[in-house]
């Protein structure tokens, strides 16, 4: 079974699931863009996430790893998918003040061969330090493989890391954006996704 997906059809997936969309976006920062990414749109959906980390899983089939980790929330699901579809336990980490740690009796072998997962990386900071936190453990974190890297950047979080797809989606200063240029309806995503020129009613 192939089990290896193009990049454009990681990206139709996630698009028939409304967890990549494209428009005209107010993002929390104030900045606009014209390209959206919730993971909850996915995570909402086991059929796609599956499929999914089906595919995460075989880009490290091959290096023998004998546990999954994630970091919480986002990252238990996806641990979860991948460990079933490598046959291997999981563990995920939560945040522990600045840091993440495995907590809930997760225990490690000595060098035990860890691969790090994560859906969506915007900065990387989440997927690193649970790479932290599995030498911490006493572990060997000797990769990491995510779903989306939206950082514009190749990715770098400590360990060789492969990314389903990698999307550079632009954002403006409103005073710059071409898509209001353009007269574009803008849409709030955080506020329901509903246009913002009807949240005032
Ligand atoms: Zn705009």
């Amino acid at each position: 079974m192939n089990t290896n997906l193009s990049p454009e059809h990681v990206r139709a997936l996630l698009e028939s699931c409304g967890a990549y969309q494209e428009g005209h976006f107010e993002l929390r920062s104030g900045r606009h863009s014209g390209g959206y990414v919730e993971k909850f749109r996915l995570l909402e959906r086991p059929e796609v996430a599956s499929e999914l980390c089906r595919a995460l899983a075989e880009t490290w089939r091959h290096a023998a790893i004998e546990r999954v980790a994630g970091p919480a929330l986002g990252g238990v699901i996806i641990a979860y998918e991948v460990a079933r579809a490598l046959g291997v336990p999981c563990a995920f980490a939560e945040r522990a003040g600045e840091n993440l740690e495995f907590r809930r009796g997760f225990v490690f072998r000595p060098g035990e061969k860890v691969l790090v997962v994560e859906d969506i990386v915007t900065t990387g900071g989440s997927a690193r330090q649970v790479v932290d936190a599995a030498r911490a453990a006493g572990a060997d974190p000797v990769g990491a493989a995510v779903l989306v890297n939206r950082s514009g950047k190749p990715l770098d979080l400590g360990v060789p890391a492969v990314a389903l797809l990698d999307l550079d989606i632009a954002s403006f200063p409103p005073e710059e954006c071409p898509l209001c240029r353009d007269g574009l309806p803008l849409t709030a995503p955080g506020s329901k996704g509903t246009q913002k020129e009807k949240a005032g009613r």
